[in-house]
């Protein structure tokens, strides 16, 4: 009996929601239920000081609601520092779609979502994250105009994970330059994680350069692919970790530096598409920087897809979409930079950058 109320009030210690660890002052999360099409969907809506909260909305096959819900918290928190961070007016919100989205992706799921979508009023617009295509973002296009990375077809920009690659590719060439003293990767052994729509393109730039790149999924038949059509071997151990490489991209879903695998990586730069890289930001980071490996911020090097969703609600062409990719090996050279001169972690840097923009308009407003 004893126990029982022990149990119940360290319960309400930790409140479910407000208490999640990942929880970090969201504005607003929506919880969206739908019978009829089987829609369970939940969007975050972190911060939108600087604007409307734009975000991919991802669908998985989580292993539990707890684990969408704190996915969908970490990712719209991310999205808050990328636009700010990348100069854009764009606050940060996330949508995670918890199923399959190879079998239980339909058409009436989809305009259901956008419905929900439609009735945050603009506070949230969305576009495709991982588990979603273009058409996708067409069929939302027809329930509401709150979305992005619709089809060129459509009027909108197009598929954004090329650019979201290149802009992955210039933020690890700022790495090398700052690593190796040259931006050259040709030569360098480069782990690519997770080759979808992101990682291929990744592949196709970094073996143009010459760099000799290993390739690791879960998806055989795409490895299988993958290594057809460019001058990659696919990775045949069981623990890429513990290679010897230059460069490891993370490009398939976040966290894979943990407690399990950080002491075993051995490469000298980290830069990959993958959001929330670090499963602790903070301790992971300091990690990374005691064992002098070189860890090029996901959210500053990644924003190449919001900058081309961007664009869209901007009206700017491609140009612009190119010269704003670019100037992400600046950015990340001054911020790898930074962070020796002021003896933080590359993340920390990078995020104090992001807030401060923040911190401004708030203040001015
Ligand atoms: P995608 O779904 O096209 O590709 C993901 C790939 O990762 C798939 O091939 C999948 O089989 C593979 N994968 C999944 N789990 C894996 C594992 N444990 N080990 C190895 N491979 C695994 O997704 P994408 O659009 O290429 O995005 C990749 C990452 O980049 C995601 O984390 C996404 O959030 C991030 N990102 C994407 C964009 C974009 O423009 N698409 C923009 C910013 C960030």
């Amino acid at each position: 009996m004893v126990t029982e109320v022990v149990k119940s009030n360290e319960l309400h210690k930790i409140d479910p929601v407000f208490g999640q660890l990942s929880f970090d002052n969201h504005e607003q999360v929506v919880f969206c239920n739908d019978k009829d099409t089987g829609l369970k969907a939940i969007i975050g809506i972190h911060n939108t000081v600087l604007g409307p909260a734009l975000g991919g909305t991802r669908m998985w096959k989580y292993q539990s609601e707890w684990d969408a819900l704190n996915d969908v918290l970490r990712l719209s928190r991310g999205m808050t520092f990328k636009s700010a961070i990348t100069g854009l007016n764009l606050g940060g919100g996330k949508a995670v779609i918890i199923g399959d989205a190879k079998t239980e992706k339909t058409p009436e799921l989809m305009k259901k979502f956008g419905e929900f979508v439609h009735s945050l009023s603009g506070k949230y617009i969305t576009a495709e994250d991982v588990g979603m295509e273009t058409s996708d973002m067409d069929l939302v296009r027809t329930v509401t105009p709150y979305v992005t990375g619709i089809s060129e077809a459509n009027g909108g920009a197009g598929n954004p994970s090329p650019i979201t690659a290149y802009g992955v590719f210039m933020g690890m060439k700022a790495a090398a330059k700052y690593t190796f003293g040259s931006d050259l990767l040709e030569d360098k052994v480069i782990y690519v994680e997770g080759i979808g729509n992101v990682g291929e393109a990744l592949v196709e730039n970094l073996t143009n350069e010459g760099a000799k790149v290993y390739i690791a999924d879960i998806n055989q038949k795409r490895l299988e692919e993958i290594r057809d059509k460019y001058s990659v071997e696919i990775y045949g151990g069981s623990n890429l970790y513990a290679e010897k490489m230059d460069i490891y991209a993370p490009c398939a879903l976040g966290a894979t530096i943990n407690d399990t695998t950080i002491n075993q990586i051995q490469a000298k730069i980290i830069a990959g598409a993958a959001n929330n890289q670090l499963a602790d930001e903070k301790k992971h980071g300091l990690m990374l920087r005691d064992r002098g490996i070189v860890y090029a911020p996901d959210f500053l090097i990644n924003a190449g897809g919001i900058i081309n969703v961007y664009a869209e609600l901007e009206n700017y062409g491609r140009k612009e979409i190119i010269r704003k990719t670019e100037n992400i090996y600046n950015t990340t050279l001054e911020i790898l930079t930074n962070a020796e001169t002021n003896g933080v972690t590359t993340h920390q840097a990078a995020l104090d950058i992001a807030q401060s923009r923040i911190d401004a308009k708030k203040n001015n407003q």
